[in-house]
Protein backbone atom coordinates (compact mmCIF):
# COMPACT_ATOMS: atom_id res chain seq x y z
CA UNK A 1 0.00 0.00 0.00
CA UNK A 2 2.63 2.52 0.59
CA UNK A 3 4.18 1.76 -2.93
CA UNK A 4 0.68 2.77 -3.98
CA UNK A 5 1.21 6.07 -1.90
CA UNK A 6 4.40 7.29 -2.68
CA UNK A 7 3.48 6.65 -6.84
CA UNK A 8 0.06 8.31 -6.85
CA UNK A 9 1.33 11.67 -5.65
CA UNK A 10 4.07 11.37 -8.23
CA UNK A 11 2.07 10.77 -11.29
CA UNK A 12 -0.44 13.36 -9.92
CA UNK A 13 2.44 15.91 -9.45
CA UNK A 14 3.92 14.70 -12.90
CA UNK A 15 0.61 15.19 -14.80
CA UNK A 16 0.45 18.95 -12.98
CA UNK A 17 3.76 20.00 -14.35
CA UNK A 18 2.61 18.88 -18.09
CA UNK A 19 -0.82 20.78 -17.92
CA UNK A 20 1.16 23.97 -16.43
CA UNK A 21 3.71 23.41 -19.23
CA UNK A 22 0.68 23.59 -21.74
CA UNK A 23 -0.24 27.05 -20.61
CA UNK A 24 3.40 28.27 -20.48
CA UNK A 25 3.83 26.82 -23.81
CA UNK A 26 0.91 28.93 -24.92
CA UNK A 27 2.54 31.95 -23.06
CA UNK A 28 5.42 31.20 -25.28
CA UNK A 29 3.85 31.43 -28.11
CA UNK A 30 2.07 34.89 -26.98
CA UNK A 31 6.01 35.99 -26.53
CA UNK A 32 7.57 34.72 -29.65
CA UNK A 33 4.86 36.71 -31.48
CA UNK A 34 4.50 39.85 -29.60
CA UNK A 35 8.30 40.58 -28.75
CA UNK A 36 9.69 40.56 -32.43
CA UNK A 37 6.51 42.84 -33.25
CA UNK A 38 6.99 45.50 -30.46
CA UNK A 39 3.74 44.68 -28.97
CA UNK A 40 2.77 45.10 -25.40
CA UNK A 41 3.07 40.91 -24.05
CA UNK A 42 1.78 41.30 -20.48
CA UNK A 43 -1.39 43.08 -20.57
CA UNK A 44 -3.52 43.22 -24.05
CA UNK A 45 -6.09 40.15 -24.89
CA UNK A 46 -4.29 37.58 -27.64
CA UNK A 47 -6.27 38.01 -31.25
CA UNK A 48 -6.61 36.14 -34.10
CA UNK A 49 -3.96 36.90 -36.43
CA UNK A 50 -6.08 36.61 -39.16
CA UNK A 51 -8.95 38.48 -38.22
CA UNK A 52 -8.25 40.44 -35.58
CA UNK A 53 -11.01 39.06 -33.62
CA UNK A 54 -10.66 39.01 -29.94
CA UNK A 55 -9.77 35.82 -28.51
CA UNK A 56 -12.14 34.55 -25.19
CA UNK A 57 -11.39 31.94 -22.20
CA UNK A 58 -12.35 29.10 -24.58
CA UNK A 59 -9.93 29.75 -27.75
CA UNK A 60 -7.04 29.93 -24.39
CA UNK A 61 -7.26 26.45 -23.38
CA UNK A 62 -3.71 25.01 -24.38
CA UNK A 63 -3.97 21.79 -26.70
CA UNK A 64 -7.76 21.34 -25.89
CA UNK A 65 -8.85 24.15 -27.89
CA UNK A 66 -6.77 23.13 -30.72
CA UNK A 67 -8.52 19.93 -30.86
CA UNK A 68 -11.83 21.27 -30.05
CA UNK A 69 -11.79 24.00 -32.30
CA UNK A 70 -10.05 21.41 -34.96
CA UNK A 71 -7.33 23.70 -35.70
CA UNK A 72 -9.34 26.90 -36.78
CA UNK A 73 -10.30 29.98 -36.00
CA UNK A 74 -13.64 30.14 -34.04
CA UNK A 75 -14.56 33.20 -35.83
CA UNK A 76 -13.26 33.56 -39.07
CA UNK A 77 -12.01 29.72 -39.66
CA UNK A 78 -8.69 30.40 -40.64
CA UNK A 79 -6.22 28.01 -39.98
CA UNK A 80 -4.26 28.24 -36.73
CA UNK A 81 -0.77 27.03 -36.94
CA UNK A 82 -0.10 23.29 -35.82
CA UNK A 83 3.13 24.86 -34.33
CA UNK A 84 0.59 26.38 -31.82
CA UNK A 85 -0.13 22.79 -30.84
CA UNK A 86 3.46 21.60 -31.08
CA UNK A 87 5.04 24.28 -29.00
CA UNK A 88 2.27 23.64 -26.50
CA UNK A 89 2.86 19.73 -26.31
CA UNK A 90 6.67 20.16 -25.96
CA UNK A 91 6.30 22.86 -23.37
CA UNK A 92 4.30 20.37 -21.16
CA UNK A 93 7.12 17.81 -21.82
CA UNK A 94 9.31 19.69 -20.77
CA UNK A 95 8.14 20.74 -17.95
CA UNK A 96 7.29 17.08 -17.09
CA UNK A 97 10.83 16.42 -17.66
CA UNK A 98 11.42 19.09 -15.34
CA UNK A 99 8.88 17.43 -12.59
CA UNK A 100 10.63 14.22 -12.96
CA UNK A 101 14.08 15.08 -12.19
CA UNK A 102 13.93 18.16 -9.55
CA UNK A 103 10.90 16.97 -7.85
CA UNK A 104 9.06 19.93 -5.85
CA UNK A 105 11.60 22.29 -5.05
CA UNK A 106 12.76 26.00 -5.73
CA UNK A 107 15.24 24.29 -8.48
CA UNK A 108 12.45 23.10 -10.55
CA UNK A 109 10.29 26.52 -10.38
CA UNK A 110 13.41 27.97 -11.51
CA UNK A 111 14.67 25.49 -14.13
CA UNK A 112 10.76 26.51 -15.11
CA UNK A 113 10.94 29.81 -15.55
CA UNK A 114 14.78 29.34 -17.63
CA UNK A 115 12.67 26.80 -20.05
CA UNK A 116 10.43 29.24 -20.60
CA UNK A 117 12.46 32.12 -21.34
CA UNK A 118 15.15 29.73 -23.60
CA UNK A 119 12.09 28.47 -25.66
CA UNK A 120 10.58 31.81 -26.26
CA UNK A 121 13.96 33.15 -27.19
CA UNK A 122 15.04 29.94 -29.17
CA UNK A 123 12.10 30.18 -31.54
CA UNK A 124 12.44 34.53 -32.31
CA UNK A 125 16.51 33.33 -32.89
CA UNK A 126 15.26 30.82 -35.31
CA UNK A 127 12.72 32.92 -37.11
CA UNK A 128 14.51 36.26 -36.58
CA UNK A 129 17.78 35.30 -36.16
CA UNK A 130 17.22 38.21 -33.32
CA UNK A 131 17.87 36.86 -29.20
CA UNK A 132 15.55 39.76 -27.92
CA UNK A 133 17.12 42.04 -25.48
CA UNK A 134 13.68 42.41 -23.94
CA UNK A 135 13.72 38.86 -22.89
CA UNK A 136 17.21 37.80 -21.85
CA UNK A 137 18.21 41.17 -19.93
CA UNK A 138 14.89 40.91 -17.07
CA UNK A 139 15.71 37.16 -17.51
CA UNK A 140 19.42 37.51 -16.03
CA UNK A 141 17.87 39.45 -13.47
CA UNK A 142 15.82 36.83 -12.44
CA UNK A 143 18.66 34.33 -12.58
CA UNK A 144 20.87 36.56 -10.58
CA UNK A 145 17.78 36.53 -7.88
CA UNK A 146 17.67 33.07 -7.71
CA UNK A 147 21.05 32.88 -7.04
CA UNK A 148 20.89 35.11 -4.32
CA UNK A 149 18.44 33.41 -2.95
CA UNK A 150 21.19 30.71 -1.68
CA UNK A 151 23.11 33.61 -0.11
CA UNK A 152 26.60 34.66 -1.34
CA UNK A 153 27.66 31.76 -2.57
CA UNK A 154 24.26 31.24 -4.89
CA UNK A 155 25.02 34.37 -6.08
CA UNK A 156 28.52 34.53 -6.57
CA UNK A 157 28.32 30.82 -8.80
CA UNK A 158 25.11 32.48 -10.46
CA UNK A 159 27.25 35.81 -11.34
CA UNK A 160 30.10 33.04 -12.58
CA UNK A 161 27.78 31.40 -15.07
CA UNK A 162 26.37 34.64 -16.13
CA UNK A 163 29.98 35.44 -16.90
CA UNK A 164 31.43 32.12 -18.35
CA UNK A 165 27.96 31.75 -20.69
CA UNK A 166 28.57 34.99 -22.12
CA UNK A 167 32.27 35.41 -21.78
CA UNK A 168 32.81 32.41 -24.10
CA UNK A 169 30.96 33.72 -27.24
CA UNK A 170 32.35 37.01 -26.41
CA UNK A 171 35.78 35.37 -26.77
CA UNK A 172 34.79 33.93 -29.98
CA UNK A 173 33.26 36.31 -31.33
CA UNK A 174 36.16 38.90 -30.68
CA UNK A 175 38.68 35.78 -32.25
CA UNK A 176 36.75 35.11 -35.51
CA UNK A 177 34.67 37.82 -36.25
CA UNK A 178 31.38 35.81 -37.44
CA UNK A 179 29.73 32.79 -37.08
CA UNK A 180 28.66 33.85 -33.49
CA UNK A 181 26.59 37.05 -32.65
CA UNK A 182 26.51 39.64 -29.43
CA UNK A 183 22.86 37.91 -29.35
CA UNK A 184 24.79 33.92 -28.77
CA UNK A 185 26.30 36.17 -26.04
CA UNK A 186 23.22 37.66 -24.17
CA UNK A 187 22.02 34.59 -24.19
CA UNK A 188 24.20 32.60 -23.16
CA UNK A 189 24.54 35.37 -20.19
CA UNK A 190 20.82 35.03 -19.09
CA UNK A 191 21.25 30.85 -19.20
CA UNK A 192 24.10 30.71 -17.18
CA UNK A 193 23.18 33.08 -14.65
CA UNK A 194 20.51 30.40 -14.31
CA UNK A 195 22.35 27.56 -14.18
CA UNK A 196 25.35 28.82 -12.20
CA UNK A 197 29.37 28.23 -13.28
CA UNK A 198 29.68 24.38 -13.16
CA UNK A 199 26.34 23.49 -15.18
CA UNK A 200 27.22 26.70 -17.13
CA UNK A 201 30.38 24.73 -18.90
CA UNK A 202 28.51 21.43 -19.43
CA UNK A 203 25.62 23.46 -21.16
CA UNK A 204 28.24 25.15 -23.14
CA UNK A 205 29.80 21.58 -24.20
CA UNK A 206 26.03 20.24 -24.90
CA UNK A 207 25.15 23.10 -26.83
CA UNK A 208 28.07 22.78 -29.22
CA UNK A 209 27.58 19.03 -29.88
CA UNK A 210 23.89 19.87 -30.25
CA UNK A 211 25.11 22.67 -33.28
CA UNK A 212 27.42 21.08 -34.66
CA UNK A 213 25.06 17.92 -34.87
CA UNK A 214 21.94 19.53 -36.05
CA UNK A 215 24.74 21.53 -38.61
CA UNK A 216 25.70 18.06 -39.91
CA UNK A 217 22.28 16.93 -40.28
CA UNK A 218 21.43 20.16 -42.38
CA UNK A 219 24.17 19.86 -44.69
CA UNK A 220 24.32 16.03 -45.56
CA UNK A 221 19.82 16.08 -45.59
CA UNK A 222 18.85 19.28 -46.35
CA UNK A 223 21.96 20.49 -48.62
CA UNK A 224 22.27 23.31 -46.14
CA UNK A 225 25.93 25.14 -47.36
CA UNK A 226 28.15 25.11 -44.40
CA UNK A 227 28.31 29.05 -44.64
CA UNK A 228 24.77 29.38 -44.27
CA UNK A 229 23.76 31.20 -41.39
CA UNK A 230 22.09 28.94 -38.61
CA UNK A 231 20.64 30.71 -35.47
CA UNK A 232 22.52 28.92 -32.56
CA UNK A 233 19.76 29.72 -29.91
CA UNK A 234 17.59 26.50 -30.20
CA UNK A 235 21.13 24.59 -29.66
CA UNK A 236 21.66 26.83 -26.68
CA UNK A 237 18.23 26.34 -25.12
CA UNK A 238 18.48 22.82 -25.38
CA UNK A 239 21.50 22.21 -24.05
CA UNK A 240 20.73 24.60 -21.27
CA UNK A 241 17.76 22.38 -20.25
CA UNK A 242 19.63 19.16 -20.95
CA UNK A 243 22.41 20.70 -18.26
CA UNK A 244 19.98 21.52 -16.02
CA UNK A 245 18.45 18.05 -15.90
CA UNK A 246 21.06 15.57 -16.22
CA UNK A 247 23.93 17.88 -15.67
CA UNK A 248 25.63 16.46 -12.55
CA UNK A 249 25.26 13.36 -13.53
CA UNK A 250 27.05 14.14 -16.68
CA UNK A 251 29.74 15.66 -14.69
CA UNK A 252 30.01 12.70 -12.14
CA UNK A 253 29.81 10.69 -15.35
CA UNK A 254 32.95 12.74 -16.72
CA UNK A 255 35.30 12.64 -14.17
CA UNK A 256 34.75 8.98 -13.40
CA UNK A 257 35.37 7.65 -16.81
CA UNK A 258 38.59 10.56 -16.59
CA UNK A 259 39.58 8.88 -13.65
CA UNK A 260 38.58 5.93 -12.65
CA UNK A 261 39.35 4.50 -16.00
ZN1 LIG B 1 -9.90 34.64 -36.93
Amino acid sequence: MTGVWETVPRIAYLIACFVVGTFMGSFISVLAYRIPRNEQWIRGHSHCPACGHQLGALDLVPVWSYVFLRGRCRYCSARIGARYLWTELVAGGLFAGIGWALGWSVDALKIGIMTVLALAVGIIDFETGLVPDALVLPGTAIGVAFGALSGWRGLLGSAGGAIIGAGLFALIILLSRGGMGWGDATLGLMLGSFLGWRLAIVFLVLAFVIGAAVGVILMVFFKKKGKDAMPFGPAMALGAYIAALAGKNLINWYLETLFYR
